[in-house]
């Protein structure tokens, strides 16, 4: 290009300030029309069928496949519990299963290669790691804990009613009101022969044996967590001693919550 062909620079000053001034007009206009399409007015534009209430269960409430090997007692969900959250109009939220996170998957194999380790002449070692579990344990419920609140979050701030937190009574895990001492549960699923074991001998021997008052790890991390939201969602528990014992039914403060 020759220096003839350039614009004279008054009129590429022009230039310059004409482009700017469209730009500037572009983003008033998108933040016109941005402000146009508020969350809150959009809502009520788009109203539907939604009731706005959710209800987050421990996982395997729904799904009976990541339970330890001998607890599941139905093929999937838990019907008594989904047909009392549906009949209430309220959402399911599933949370993660902590154990099949933290413990080697839908199986826990961690904590399969404890089972009669102690009978191996194994118990000295296995008396070493289970500090070192324990303590990874709740660096990865920490975690998922933290993930868990925010999503929680995320529903109260969209305008929704996490109605409930429904964990799993007598899990080392999700357990609200009863627990495990997981100690004295790993000590006694060391000490067990794993060959001569059944699922009934197991649950009665190894968890409910093994009872104890108290949070689980993963129910305790969350709780920690929506305190530090400021987050107060009511902890409801699925009664897994009854379950195992053949109860169906569904828990009477869960159901006073499904409706409140
Ligand atoms: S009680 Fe919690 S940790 Fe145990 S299987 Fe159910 S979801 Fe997983």
């Amino acid at each position: 290009m020759t220096l003839s062909a350039l614009p004279c620079p008054n009129r590429l000053i022009r230039l310059i300030l004409a482009g700017r001034t469209r730009v500037r007009s572009l983003r008033l206009g998108m933040r016109a029309t941005l402000r146009g399409a508020r969350p809150d007015d959009l809502r009520r534009r788009l109203d539907d069928a939604r009731s706005g209430r959710v209800v987050a269960l421990s996982h395997c409430l729904l799904n009976e496949n990541v339970r330890h090997l001998g607890g599941a007692t139905r093929p999937g969900a838990l019907d008594e519990l989904v047909d009392a959250v549906q009949g209430a109009s309220v959402g399911i939220c599933q949370l993660p299963c902590p154990e099949q996170q933290a413990w080697g998957g839908v199986l826990k194999r961690r904590v399969l290669r404890a089972y009669g380790s102690d009978r191996q002449g194994l118990g000295r070692v296995r008396r070493l790691l289970t500090p070192l579990f324990l303590a990874y344990t709740r660096w990865r419920y920490r975690q998922l804990a933290h993930r868990v609140a925010a999503e929680l979050a995320d529903d109260r701030g969209s305008g929704h009613r996490v109605v409930g937190i429904v964990g799993v009574d007598g899990s080392p895990s999700c357990g609200v009101q009863r627990s495990l001492d997981i100690d004295r549960a790993v000590g006694a699923l060391a000490s067990c022969d794993p060959v001569a074991t059944d699922a009934a001998a197991f649950n009665e021997r190894i968890v409910l044996g093994s009872f104890v008052r108290g949070q689980g790890l993963f129910i305790s991390a969350l709780s920690h967590q929506l305190r530090r939201r400021r987050l107060p969602v009511p902890l409801c528990a699925h009664d897994l001693a009854g379950e195992l014992g053949g109860q169906r039914g569904v828990d009477a403060a869960l159901q006073r919550a499904l409706v409140r």
